[in-house]
C-alpha cells in the first residue's frame, strides 16, 4: 500500500514498465503473460505498433478542442460504429460508468418525452453497470451499494437469465427500459441460455421498453462478434460501450436506435473530454486492426481452444462446478473461495483473476497466439490442480 494513494484497491506486489503484445515486463525484467488484457481492455495486446503508431501521429497533431467544434475524427468513429453494430448515432465519453449514465439519461428523457413521470429501469442481479451513482444503482450487487446510501430511485433488480418475472413487470408503462449485460462479466462470466436476449428484445417490443445492452466487457470483439447482441440476431435501442474500444486510452461510447437519435436534444447532456481527437483516433484504429487481422475469428476459435484444453485437464476435478465461455471470455468456476489462485498464477508470471469469489476469469487478447495460449492453459489449470488438492 502507498500511503499517499486511498486504499481502495488491494494491489498485487508487481509493477510493470514495459508491454509487448500479450506479455508484460515489471521493473525488473521478469516476463508474464497478461491473460487479463487490463480487465478486457488491451483486446489487441500492449503496445500494438499499428496503434502506436496512429497514436504518435495523432499526439503530434491535435488532442482536444472540446464539443463546441465539429470533430471529424469523431464523426467517422460514429459512422463505424453505428454500421457494425446497426444502430444510429453515438454519444462519446470516456468510461464504462459514463457511457451507462448517458443510457440510463436518455431512457429517463425518452420517458419524460412521453409524459412519464415515475420511470423504472429493469436491471439484474449480479450485474456490473460502473461505480458512479446511476450505473451503481443499476448495478445488481448489494456489496457494491453498501456505505453509499440513499442510491438513485427508479431501478428494480430481476434474475440474470430469467425473463418470466421480466415479462410481468415490464407491463407497467413506467417501466421504460431493461438494462442487461449479454453476459455478466464481473458477476463471474455469467453465460445465459441461448436467445436470451433475444426474448428479451420480444419483451421490449411488446411493452414498448427500451432494451439497453452494456456491452463494456463483451463488446469490441471480446466475444467474437462485434457485439454480443449480435448473436442472437438482435439489434438493441441503447447499447454502451468502452473497455475494449480504445486498447487502453480511455473512450467509452452509448449508442441508440433512430428512435432514440433526437432525444438528447441540444444541451440535455455533454462532457468536456468525450469524443476528443486522440482517442477517437486511437479506436477507429483499434476497429481497423481488429478487421485486418480477422480477430474476431481469431477469438471465436481460440476461445474454443480454452474451453476444450480446460475441459480436458480440469472437468474431471470434483470441486471444478463449470468450464464455460463465449470467445475470449472465459470462466471456470469452482464450489469454493479461491480469490488465493491470482498470486499463485502470478508466481508462475501469468495473469489471471478471480471474479464472484469462486470463479478464474480469464479476458485474454484477441492476438494471443497459439503457443502463448497453450503456455496460460498449463499454468492455469496446474494452479487449479495444486489449489484443490492443499484445499481438500
Ligand atoms: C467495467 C464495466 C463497467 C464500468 O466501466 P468503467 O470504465 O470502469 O466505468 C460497466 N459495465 C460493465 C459490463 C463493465 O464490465
Amino acid at each position: 500500500m502507498h500511503d499517499s494513494l486511498m486504499p481502495n484497491y488491494q494491489r498485487l506486489p508487481v509493477c510493470f514498465e514495459r508491454g509487448d503484445g500479450c506479455n508484460l515486463f515489471d521493473s525488473k525484467g521478469e516476463k508474464y503473460i497478461d491473460a487479463l488484457s487490463g480487465i478486457a481492455v488491451c483486446g489487441l495486446g500492449h503496445a500494438h505498433p499499428r496503434l502506436s503508431a496512429a497514436l504518435s501521429d495523432q499526439v503530434s497533431k491535435l488532442w482536444h478542442t472540446s464539443n463546441l467544434y465539429r470533430i471529424e475524427l469523431q464523426e467517422q468513429l460514429a459512422d463505424r460504429l453505428a454500421s457494425l453494430s446497426g444502430l444510429n448515432s453515438a454519444f462519446f465519453c470516456n468510461s464504462g460508468a459514463e457511457a451507462n449514465e448517458a443510457a440510463i439519461k436518455l431512457a429517463r428523457k425518452y420517458a419524460h418525452d412521453r409524459g412519464i413521470t415515475k420511470p423504472v429501469i429493469l436491471s439484474m442481479e449480479g450485474s456490473f453497470h460502473g461505480r458512479t451513482l446511476g450505473a451503481l444503482s443499476a448495478t445488481g450487487n448489494e456489496k457494491a451499494h453498501t456505505g453509499f446510501y440513499p442510491l438513485l430511485a427508479g431501478f428494480e433488480h430481476f434474475e440474470f437469465g430469467c425473463t418470466k418475472e421480466v415479462e410481468r413487470r415490464a407491463v407497467d408503462k413506467n417501466v421504460i427500459a431493461v438494462l442487461v449485460e449479454p453476459i455478466q462479466g464481473e458477476g463471474g462470466v455469467v453465460v445465459p441460455e441461448k436467445n436470451y436476449l433475444k426474448k428479451l428484445r420480444e419483451i421490449c417490443n411488446v411493452t414498448d421498453s427500451l432494451l439497453m445492452v452494456d456491452e463494456v466487457q463483451t463488446g469490441i470483439g471480446r466475444t467474437g462478434n462485434w457485439f454480443a447482441f449480435q448473436k442472437d440476431g438482435i439489434v438493441p435501442d441503447v447499447l454502451s460501450l468502452a473497455k475494449g474500444l480504445g486498447n487502453g486510452i480511455p473512450i467509452g461510447a452509448c449508442l441508440a436506435s433512430e428512435k432514440l437519435s433526437s432525444t438528447f436534444s441540444s444541451g440535455a447532456h455533454g462532457t468536456t473530454f468525450g469524443g476528443n481527437p486522440l482517442a477517437c483516433r486511437v479506436a477507429l484504429s483499434v476497429l481497423d486492426t481488429i478487421l485486418d487481422e480477422a480477430l474476431l475469428e481469431r477469438a471465436h476459435s481460440l476461445g474454443e481452444f480454452f474451453i476444450t484444453e480446460f475441459t480436458k485437464n480440469l472437468a474431471g476435478l470434483k470441486r471444478v462446478r463449470d468450464i464455460r465461455g463465449q470467445g475470449l471470455m472465459i470462466g471456470i468456476e469452482l464450489d469454493i473461495p479461491c480469490g488465493e489462485l491470482v498470486m499463485m498464477a502470478l508466481k508462475k508470471h501469468v495473469l489471471i483473476n478471480v471474479a464472484n469469489t469462486n470463479t478464474v476469469r480469464l479476458l485474454p487478447p484477441l492476438i494471443m497466439a497459439n503457443d502463448e495460449a497453450k503456455k496460460v492453459i498449463n499454468t492455469v489449470s496446474e494452479c487449479v490442480t495444486e489449489f484443490l488438492e492443499k484445499t481438500s
